[in-house]
């Protein structure tokens, strides 16, 4: 069972109403059960949405209720992003899943680089919401760019 941004498997839940279609993803359903999430939508946003990123020093601080996440008009979406987060993990415990493939650079699902809060397309190193959460209750989380047939052999071998 691995965990994965339904967007990377071309479901339309991006912001824009669009999908984030990755082959390599797509590829590992012949060979994995691949559980598709979109904390965005399971958080209560709708699709298409107004794009949000995170205005606090990191993720831990939006889950600590101290940091917020803002969408591009200044409206404050911190509660549907932490939402989210605590939805996929129930999902996570749920199906026992110990591995996540989360899109890259997400203010939900991004793992060691996030959008920098500024709405300039500048990075900064930090993770996604949900991605903190599910790290802070040992799930592992790649992104798309770390991934391919072999790394994730070699991890599964590992995790199980
Ligand atoms: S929240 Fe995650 S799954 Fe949903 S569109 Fe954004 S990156 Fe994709």
């Amino acid at each position: 069972m691995i965990l994965v941004s339904a967007c990377l498997l071309g479901v339309c839940c991006k912001y824009s109403g669009g999908d984030n279609k990755n082959q390599k993803v797509v590829d590992l359903i012949k060979k994995y059960n691949l559980i598709p999430v979109c904390p965005e939508q399971l958080g209560g946003l709708s699709t298409p949405r107004k794009p949000a990123e995170i205005q606090a020093e990191d993720a831990k601080k939006v889950l600590d209720g101290i940091g917020k996440v803002v969408n591009v008009c200044g409206e404050d979406v911190t509660q549907n992003f932490v939402k989210g987060a605590y939805e996929t993990l129930k999902l996570a415990n749920l199906y026992d899943v110990k591995i996540a493939i989360f899109k890259s650079k997400s203010p939900s699902c991004g793992c060691g680089f996030i959008y920098d809060g500024s709405f300039s397309g500048k990075l900064k190193s930090g993770n996604g919401v949900t991605t903190e959460l599910l790290i802070q209750n040992g799930i592992k989380v790649y992104t798309e760019d770390d991934i391919d047939y072999k790394t994730i052999e070699k991890i599964m071998k590992i995790d199980y």
